[in-house]
């Protein structure tokens, strides 16, 4: 009897080895494997060398390779019994931005790491050669912290119920997922004395930091401070935090499912540039249709328009805008002036709260190009010029500032919060404390650049395109 037991009990460990996959290291029936087969999740072609060794290609939106290579920059994948004695190596094809920057990896999707700067290099070619030894067998692996329509509907699920919050879903997507609106404001407080102020955010899917911006906005403005009592009671606050949901669940980078680029597609019907053309994607016009009516129902126009972006850039780049136009002396009309000086003094006004040396000086002159192109602002100028502050706003994914750690969610969060001080104090009519150096024709002076050779100092930063 004893000598059967001792055989049946070792091969309930063996049986158990083999289920669990456990073991102090993968043998031949645990072979490491790289997966993308998940909500956001993205990567084109994966060429494995041995457990430790891969190659991995990052995929065009939709698989289109129609598409620019500038569109190529999100990848998120997970790896699965993942060698963990020793390090593993990969290295990050075809991506449309060749400059330096660190990815993220998280063993349980919740809490998120950056790689360390002496674990990601880059090769001759230009391509990111990350190396890691993991500490567990299942690893996410990112671009930049995801954010999900999952995590959109937790955050959401969190704050329902408060009162000076009100969830609505106006529209569903080109794939039947809601597009959710939120309205904030305090309900016992007169309309006639407010202020409409309209955001909207993820465009563009892989964009993520634009989210993290919102929860910190959001969470302030209902954190019950005697700041945001004053801001409930005087503001409408509409805002579209995940336009392109389609886009967000498929991993895609710029684009719908459709390779539809909502940000260029705000066709406008030349009879009647307050409609758009037919032509016009789903997404854009629920935005748009939402967006005429609060300013042509019966309550306070919407005043300011911010449209939330990330853009691509050498790690040192910050927080910066897009302003339109230019100043009397430069030779632009009277009214894109006041549109010039408005998003002056918003971005003044936003240094002095979140801090001058976090964001990117303004250009010397925001041209009149965007008003030839179907951009959001491009609405929101032809219809009512002046007298709606309409903005994008590019966060950044690197050090962007905060040299020489990497920027974080909560950093962003943090912008978020400066964000609706800055919102509040426009709407009042504030001078600015802090004047912001404005860019010249040479640059910025006294930028410190972390790989200047690698991201010359005028490369372009990602654009609206
Ligand atoms: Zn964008």
């Amino acid at each position: 009897m004893r000598h059967i037991s001792i055989i049946l009990l070792a091969s309930l460990v063996l049986l158990g080895n083999l289920l669990t996959g456990c073991g102090d290291s993968p043998g031949p029936s645990s072979p490491t494997t790289i997966t993308s087969s998940f909500e956001s999740g993205s990567i084109g072609k994966t060429v494995k060398t041995s457990n430790a060794v891969w190659e991995l290609t990052i995929a065009d939106d939709n698989n289109n390779a129609t598409l620019p290579a500038s569109w190529r920059s999100w990848w998120y994948v997970r790896m699965d019994n993942a060698i963990t004695d020793s390090p593993t190596t990969f290295t990050l094809k075809n991506s449309g931005w060749l400059y330096y920057y660190l990815p993220i990896y998280s063993y349980d999707q919740k809490t998120w790491h950056r790689f360390d700067e002496s674990e990601v290099t880059r090769n001759e070619g230009g391509e990111l050669v990350v190396r890691k030894q993991f500490a567990q067998p299942t690893v996410w692996i990112a671009r930049f912290y995801p954010y999900t329509f999952t995590d959109l509907e937790l955050y959401l699920r969190r704050i329902a119920g408060n009162p000076f919050l009100e969830i609505q879903i106006p529209e569903y997507s080109q794939n039947g997922r809601p597009l959710y609106l939120l309205k904030l404001t305090d309900p016992n407080s007169p309309v006639a004395a407010k202020k409409r102020v309209f955001i909207h955010a993820r465009t563009h899917p892989a964009e993520t930091p634009p989210s993290f911006l919102l929860e910190g906005l959001i969470n302030s403005l209902l954190s019950g401070s005697s700041d945001a009592a004053t801001l409930l009671a005087t503001t409408e606050f509409y805002i579209f935090p995940m336009h392109n949901v389609d886009g967000v669940i498929a991993g895609t980078y710029r684009s719908t499912p459709q390779s539809e680029n909502l940000e260029v597609m705000w066709y406008l019907d030349t009879t009647d540039p307050l409609n758009l053309r037919a032509d016009a994607p789903h997404e854009v016009k629920v935005i748009q249709q939402y967006a005429k009516r609060l300013m042509t129902d019966s309550g306070p126009p919407v005043v300011v328009a911010l449209n939330l972006h990330a853009s691509n850039s050498e790690p040192d780049i910050r927080t910066f805008f897009f302003p339109h136009f230019g100043a009397l002396e430069q030779g632009y009309s009277a009214t894109q002036a006041a549109l010039w000086n408005s998003q002056l003094r918003f971005i003044d006004l936003l240094a002095t709260r979140y801090g001058d040396d976090l964001l990117e000086p303004p250009p010397a002159d925001g041209g009149a190009g965007f008003a030839n192109n179907p951009f959001p602002e491009t609405w929101w100028w032809t219809n009512f010029q002046d007298q709606v502050m309409a903005m994008t706003i590019e966060m950044t994914y690197g050090r962007a500032g905060f040299a020489p750690r990497w920027i974080t969610p909560d950093d962003t969060r943090q912008l978020g919060s400066a964000l609706l001080l800055a919102i509040g104090d426009y709407n009042n009519g504030s001078v600015p404390a802090v004047k912001t150096a404005r860019k010249t024709a040479d640059g910025v002076p006294g930028r410190q650049l972390l790989y200047p050779a690698w991201y010359p100092p005028n490369a372009a930063d990602e654009l609206k395109y």
